[in-house]
C-alpha cells in the first residue's frame, strides 16, 4: 500500500494537488462557482442541454410517472419503458440495429472490454485514448498494445505483433484532452488488413459532429456497419448522464448476458432516460446549436492564432492552450478565475510531462465578446500584454 499522507505531500509540492471547486448553479454560459459567477469555459455541456427546459420538463414528468430510482439492475426489474424508447431511438439516430444503455461511458467501456475479450486476446490503442479506454483493457485480462498517436504505421506494427487470439482495435474519435480527431477510414483500412475487431469512443463527437450531431461516423461519411463497435456518451454535448453502445443484434446481446457493469449495476433513473429522449429531439429538429458552436471553435481559433497562443490542431470544441509546465499551467488558471473566467488546467498524469495545458471548451452560446475577453486574458498572463 502507498504511504499516502507523503503521497499527497509529494502532489502539493509538484503543482499536481487537485481540488474541487463548488458549483451553486446549472451548467450554462455563466455559473456560480465558490459563490462567484464567472462564464464557464470547461463544461462539456457543448450545446447548453443540460439547463434546457425541455430537457428539464421531460426529466420532470419522468420522476412523475417512473419516480426516482430505478429501483433495480436492467436484468432484475429495473428496465422501463422510458428506457428501452430511448435505446430504440439512439440505434435509429446512429443507424444501428441495436443499442444498450448503459450507467456511465467509463462503465460502457469496461463492459465491452470485459465481455468480447479474454487474457488470450488483444486491446490495441492509441496512447491518447481517454483513461477508461484503457482501464477497459486492464479489466478484461486482454494484452494491451499502444500506439503512438494517430500513428498508423505505428498501429500497423502492433496489428503485426498480435499473433495468436483475437484483436480489439480502440479510439476515441475526438481525443479527450487534445481535441484532434482520428481519421476513422485509416482505423477501418488497418482493422479489416489485421482483422481486428473496430470500437470507436464518440464521447466528444456524439451530438456536436456529422449531420444534426449523429457523430463522428456520419461526420467522416464511415458507414455505421463499418464499425462494429459504436460508444458514445450521454454526460457530454447531449447534457444528461450516461452512455449506450451501439452494434449488431448480436454485439448487443452479448453485452446484455456477459457484461458484468451492465448486469451487477442498477439501472440509470427513467427520468434521465426520458431527459435524454427530448436532447434527442432537440438535435434532429434545431440545429443552430452545432453551428453556433462551430462559429465561436472557428472564431476562438483565429483570436488565439492572433494572439500567438500555443493551440494544438483541434478543429473541435476541446481547444487547448499548451503551457508546458504543471504550477505556471494551474497559476494561470487561477488568475483568469479571479478575472471571472473558468478554465481547467490540466496537468500530469492527465496529459504528458511538460505538456501541462488550460483546456478551453467552447459552448454554442458563447458570444463572441466572451471569446475576446478570454483570449486577451490568456494573451495577458502568457505574454505579459
Ligand atoms: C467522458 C468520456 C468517457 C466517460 O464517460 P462518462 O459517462 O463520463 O463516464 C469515456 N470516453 C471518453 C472519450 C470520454 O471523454
Amino acid at each position: 500500500m502507498k504511504n499516502f499522507q507523503q503521497d499527497l505531500q509529494q502532489r502539493k509540492q509538484n503543482g499536481l494537488y487537485r481540488q474541487r471547486k463548488i458549483l451553486s448553479s446549472p451548467q450554462g454560459r455563466e455559473i456560480i462557482i465558490n459563490g462567484q459567477r464567472v462564464l464557464n469555459f470547461c463544461s462539456n455541456d457543448y450545446l447548453g442541454l443540460a439547463n434546457h427546459p425541455r430537457v428539464k420538463q421531460s426529466f420532470i414528468e419522468a420522476a412523475q410517472q417512473y419516480g426516482v430510482g430505478s429501483g433495480a439492475a436492467h436484468l432484475v426489474n429495473g428496465h422501463t419503458a422510458a428506457h428501452h424508447a430511448l435505446e430504440e431511438e439512439l440505434a435509429d439516430f446512429c443507424g444501428y440495429p441495436r443499442a444498450l444503455l448503459f450507467s456511465t461511458g467509463y462503465m460502457a467501456n469496461l463492459g465491452v472490454a470485459q465481455s468480447l475479450c479474454t487474457k488470450h486476446d488483444s486491446i490495441i490503442e492509441d496512447k491518447l485514448n481517454h483513461a477508461s479506454l484503457l482501464d477497459a483493457a486492464n479489466i478484461s485480462q486482454a494484452r494491451l498494445l499502444r500506439y503512438l498517436h494517430k500513428d498508423y504505421q505505428s498501429l500497423s506494427n502492433k496489428l503485426e505483433r498480435c499473433h495468436s487470439g483475437e484483436k480489439l482495435l480502440c479510439s476515441d474519435s475526438v481525443f479527450s484532452m487534445d481535441g484532434d480527431e482520428v481519421d476513422i477510414l485509416q482505423m477501418l483500412k488497418q482493422s479489416k488488413k489485421h482483422d481486428a475487431l473496430l470500437m470507436i469512443d464518440d464521447a466528444h463527437g456524439f451530438g456536436v459532429l456529422g449531420e444534426q450531431g449523429r457523430g463522428s461516423l456520419n461526420h467522416q461519411q464511415i458507414k455505421a456497419s463499418d464499425v462494429s463497435v459504436y460508444m458514445a456518451t450521454l454526460g457530454k454535448a447531449l447534457g444528461t448522464a450516461g452512455a449506450f453502445v451501439a452494434g449488431s443484434e448480436a454485439l448487443i446481446e452479448t453485452l446484455i448476458q456477459s457484461a458484468r457493469c451492465y448486469i451487477y449495476t442498477t439501472a440509470m433513473p427513467a427520468a434521465i432516460a426520458e431527459a435524454t429522449r427530448s436532447s434527442l429531439q432537440l438535435l434532429t429538429t434545431e440545429n443552430w446549436r452545432q453551428q453556433s458552436l462551430n462559429e465561436n471553435i472557428n472564431y476562438f481559433k483565429q483570436l488565439a492564432n492572433q494572439s500567438e497562443l500555443n493551440l494544438l490542431d483541434s478543429n473541435t470544441a476541446i481547444q487547448p492552450v499548451i503551457i508546458g509546465d504543471a504550477k505556471q499551467a494551474a497559476y494561470i488558471s487561477e488568475q483568469l478565475l479571479h478575472k471571472g473566467l473558468h478554465v481547467a488546467a490540466i496537468r500530469p498524469p492527465t496529459v504528458a510531462l511538460n505538456t501541462a495545458r488550460l483546456r478551453v471548451t467552447l459552448r454554442a452560446d458563447h458570444t463572441r465578446d466572451d471569446i475576446e475577453q478570454l483570449v486577451n486574458e490568456i494573451s495577458h498572463l502568457i505574454n505579459g500584454h
